[in-house]
C-alpha cells in the first residue's frame, strides 16, 4: 500500500473514496508520514500576471473572454512588478510563486521572454517558481527549464468524460501532450483539477486514474473545490461539501504518496477545523494571497494564525528537489522556433457553455 503504484484503476480509487471516513483519515495519514512531515504545510502565492482576455471556453473560468464577468483584466505585468510581489510573498512565508496567464498557449515573442525574465528574477529570489500559461512545445518547455523554472502547471481539470461537459476548445490528449513536453525537461510537474463542477464521484475517481497513472507521478497535485462565479456556465452549483474535499484529498494522498496536495481554491467556504482535517488526511500545500488569480482567498494573516494554532510550519523552498540555476538570455542554447503547439479541435458543443455566451452577447 505504500509503494508508488502506477496502475490504479478506477474501481480501486472508488473502493478508498468510499471508505468509511475514520478508516480513509486513517489510512490517508499513515502514508502521509511515512512520506512528509506532517507539520509542514508549503505556502505558494499565486500571481495572476495575465488576467482575463482567454479564448477558450472552460466552464468554470472568469478569465474566458466569451462569459460575462465582472474580472478586470489586465496586460501582462512587468518584471519589476512580479519581483516586488515575489519579495512581499517571500517575507511573508511563500516559499512557491505561481504565475498564471490567461493564455490558451503561448506564443514565443516579446511577452514569453518576458515571463522567462520573471522566472529568472523569482528564482535568484530562491524561491521556488511555477507558471501556469496554458499550452506549450517542447521547445518552450525546455526554455523555461533553462531559465531556472521548478514547476509546471497544466490542471486535467477531471475525467477525461467529464472534461467534454467543461470545456469543448481543446481536448483532454491536447493536457497529456502538454504535461508530457514539460516532461521531457527537467521542471517537475503540477497537475490536478476541480471538483464540485457537477461531476461524479467516478469522475473524481477517474481523474485520479489519469494522474496516478502518469509515469512519474506529477510532483504536485491541486485539488480546487470549485468556486461558482456568475456569468459563467457554471455559476449556480453548488459548493462542494467538506466531507467530499477530504475524501478527495485523502485519497489523492494514498494513490499519489510522494505528491504535494495542494488544497487550492475554495478555502474561503472552508472552516479551519475543515482545513486541519483536510491536513491531517495529507494536503500539505496552500495557497496564500487574498486572491487566488481572479477569486477570494484567505487573508495571509488568517493562515499565519491558522498556522500557529494547528503547529504547523511553512515549508522551506527546494526542499524536495534541487533549486535549477538560471542561464541567462544571451547564454541561452534554445532559440524560439516560433511554434505552435498543435491542438485538438473537438466538434462537440456545451449546451450551458453556450448559453452564458449568449447572454454575455446579450449584456455587452
Ligand atoms: S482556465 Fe485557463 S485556458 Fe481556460 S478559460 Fe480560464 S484562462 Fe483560459
Amino acid at each position: 500500500m505504500n509503494e508508488t503504484r502506477h496502475n490504479w484503476t478506477k474501481e480501486e480509487i472508488l473502493g478508498i473514496y468510499n471508505k468509511p471516513l475514520m478508516e480513509l483519515l486513517y489510512d490517508a495519514a499513515t502514508i502521509h508520514r511515512k512520506h512528509h512531515d506532517p507539520n509542514t504545510v508549503q505556502v505558494s502565492t499565486l500571481l495572476s500576471i495575465k488576467t482575463g482576455g482567454c479564448p477558450e471556453d472552460c466552464g468554470y473560468c472568469p478569465q474566458a473572454a466569451r462569459y460575462h464577468t465582472n474580472i478586470e483584466g489586465n496586460d501582462l505585468m512587468s518584471v519589476q512588478q512580479v519581483k516586488a510581489q515575489a519579495l512581499r510573498a517571500k517575507s511573508s512565508g511563500s516559499s512557491r510563486v505561481c504565475m498564471g496567464a490567461a493564455w490558451r498557449n503561448v506564443k514565443d515573442g516579446v511577452e514569453f521572454d518576458q515571463v522567462l525574465e520573471m522566472v529568472r528574477t523569482i528564482n535568484k529570489l530562491e524561491m521556488e517558481v511555477c507558471c501556469t500559461l496554458g499550452m506549450i512545445t517542447e521547445n518552450q518547455a525546455q526554455r523555461l527549464a533553462e531559465a531556472g523554472l521548478y514547476a509546471y502547471n497544466h490542471n486535467l481539470d477531471s475525467s477525461e468524460e467529464y472534461y467534454k461537459e467543461v470545456i469543448s476548445t481543446r481536448g483532454y490528449e491536447d493536457r497529456l501532450e502538454t504535461i508530457d513536453n514539460v516532461r521531457k525537461t527537467n521542471v517537475t510537474v503540477c497537475s490536478g483539477g476541480i471538483i464540485g463542477m457537477g461531476e461524479k464521484t467516478e469522475d473524481r475517481a477517474g481523474m485520479l486514474v489519469a494522474l496516478s497513472t502518469l509515469n512519474p507521478q506529477p510532483e504536485s497535485v491541486p485539488i480546487n473545490a470549485l468556486v461558482a462565479v456568475e456569468g459563467t456556465p457554471l455559476e449556480d452549483q453548488k459548493p462542494v461539501s467538506i466531507w467530499d474535499m477530504v475524501r478527495m484529498v485523502a485519497t489523492t494522498r494514498i494513490v499519489m504518496p510522494e505528491t504535494q496536495v495542494r488544497l487550492s481554491a475554495g478555502r474561503t467556504e472552508m472552516t479551519r477545523e475543515g482545513q486541519a482535517m483536510c491536513f491531517f488526511a495529507g494536503a500539505n500545500s496552500i495557497f496564500a494571497g487574498d486572491k487566488l488569480l481572479t477569486t477570494p482567498n484567505p487573508d495571509v494573516n488568517e493562515d499565519m494564525e491558522m498556522f500557529k494554532l494547528l503547529g504547523l510550519n511553512p515549508q522551506k523552498p527546494f526542499i524536495k528537489k534541487m533549486q535549477p540555476e538560471t542561464v541567462e538570455a544571451q547564454d541561452s542554447q534554445y532559440q524560439a522556433l516560433g511554434e505552435k503547439p498543435k491542438w485538438t479541435r473537438p466538434e462537440h458543443k456545451i449546451e450551458r457553455n453556450e448559453d452564458a455566451k449568449q447572454k454575455a452577447k446579450a449584456l455587452k
